[in-house]
């Protein structure tokens, strides 16, 4: 539960020009939002591919390779006209989405504790990354000031904000699972026991922070959630165990590893294709969970496409699979995806309830804002997250006050909302 330092709502009436640079795993991405008002926005962006040889090694090539991109998009928006020029002594105000554990002082600034995805740059650990790029982009003359580093689920509740006010949550459902949510400051204890937030400048006349929750890391202590020895198995395999446990039960990165040992138990019992496997499926993380919703998808008669997929991806031979078999496969992915999304209720329901004053007042209407593969393409995966919502919070409440809507501009546009924020407090 990480205080984000982002501050006050949004009305959708705000405007100006705002930039955003979003360092993704494989990509990176800049760009210029012009905020119109009335929730409306423009968006301009162009996509950067990151050079493997800047994830490793020093630091300082990537970040300058970063201002390098933010100096050619800012040439590239000036030629067509895009970007206004400023008055003396003003610099763009750009949002950085940094999506690796920080250490979070401020709202423009934190330190990072470790990279994750592909990216080892030892020296860049325990330093500010918001200090590295501001640097890197002085450097240049670019006339830009980082004023916020965003969350990619902070952006996302920002992003759907602008245009529905009452959005109150931002979940990502893609590899990773993770949320962020509006709580009044006094009741954040990490807050009040270091700040008096009446008068620290970050808070001071303001009521709500949003907090990142990292839920992914939810029950690490395992003493909450019932894991089955499917779950210990991935769990065993990953480089951190013991972590990010209630991510490894929900989240895209692991269905398709669930999938894969549970058709390998049952393949083992003799249960499935009279107990022969392949060497795709008996190789670690080979089962991609996009594969999971296509045997989902599949309403054959015959299941068709569940055949296709076990013979054309795991590599099964031609005709091994009987309908029972092939229908065996397909609820197997139907139970590993309901517990993903039940599990995604549970959490949602959670942050719901801990903003008991909203919950409680039935003129409240509450937007929840998601963004992230698995509730974008995996089939029915709304409807089991609401199905599940409608069981813990009652069907008129969810049907009447909730709405579960795909927010897909977070790590932009939301960023750049950041970036505004922040710049009205300095
Ligand atoms: P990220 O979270 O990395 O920003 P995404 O939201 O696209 O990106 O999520 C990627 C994850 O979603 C991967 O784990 C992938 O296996 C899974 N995924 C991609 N396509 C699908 C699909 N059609 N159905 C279910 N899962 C998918």
């Amino acid at each position: 539960m990480i205080p984000t330092y982002v501050v006050g709502r949004l009305t959708g009436n705000e405007t100006g020009s705002y930039l955003s640079l979003d360092l993704g795993g494989t990509n990176m991405r800049v760009c210029l939002v012009r905020l119109l008002g009335k929730g409306e926005f423009t968006l301009r962006q162009r996509k950067f591919t990151i050079p493997e040889a800047y994830k490793v090694g020093l630091g300082r090539p990537l970040f300058d390779y970063m201002a390098e991109c933010v100096g050619l998009f800012l040439d590239e928006a000036r030629t067509d006209q895009e970007l206004l020029p400023l008055p003396d002594g003003r610099s763009y105000a750009l949002g950085f989405t940094f999506s690796f554990p920080l250490n979070q002082t401020a709202v423009d600034r934190g330190t990072l504790m470790r990279w994750t995805k592909s990216f080892n740059l030892p020296d860049v650990i325990d330093k500010d990354v918001v200090q590295l790029l501001q640097s890197a982009m002085d450097r240049l003359n670019l006339n830009v000031r980082v004023t916020a580093i965003i969350n990619d689920t902070v952006g996302c509740l920002l992003a759907n904000a602008y245009r529905d006010p009452n959005t109150q949550i931002g979940v990502i459902l893609g590899t990773g699972n993770n949320a962020a949510y509006y709580e009044r400051i006094p009741q954040i204890t990490k807050w009040t026991a270091q700040h008096d937030p009446a008068v620290h400048p970050a808070t001071r006349g303001e009521t709500e922070m949003i907090i990142n929750c990292e839920w992914g890391a939810f029950d690490n202590e395992r003493r909450a959630l019932p894991r089955t020895r499917f779950d210990a198995r991935v769990d065993r395999m990953t480089h951190h165990v013991f972590c990010q446990l209630f991510e490894k039960m929900s989240a895209g990165m692991y269905l398709g590893e669930l999938l894969r040992l549970v058709l390998l138990d049952l393949i083992d019992r003799r249960l499935l294709f009279d107990g022969y496997s392949s060497d795709i499926l008996n190789r670690p993380m080979s089962v991609d969970t996009a594969y999971m919703s296509a045997i989902e998808a599949d309403t054959t008669a015959d299941l068709e496409h569940v055949r296709r997929v076990l013979e054309d991806v795991l590599d099964m031979p031609a005709g091994s699979s009987t309908l029972l078999e092939r229908q065996i496969v397909q609820r197997v992915c139907a139970l590993i995806g309901l517990r993903s999304a039940r599990l995604g209720a549970v959490g949602l329901t959670t942050l719901l309830s801990q903003r008991e004053d909203q919950l409680s007042d039935p003129n409240v209407k509450l937007a929840i804002a998601v963004d992230g593969s698995l509730f974008e393409h995996y089939p029915c995966y709304p409807e089991r997250l609401k199905a599940a919502l409608e069981v813990l919070l009652g069907e008129d409440c969810v049907r009447n006050r909730i709405t579960l809507g795909l927010a897909k501009d977070g790590s932009g546009v939301g960023a750049a909302l950041g970036a505004m924020l922040a710049e009205k407090r300095r």
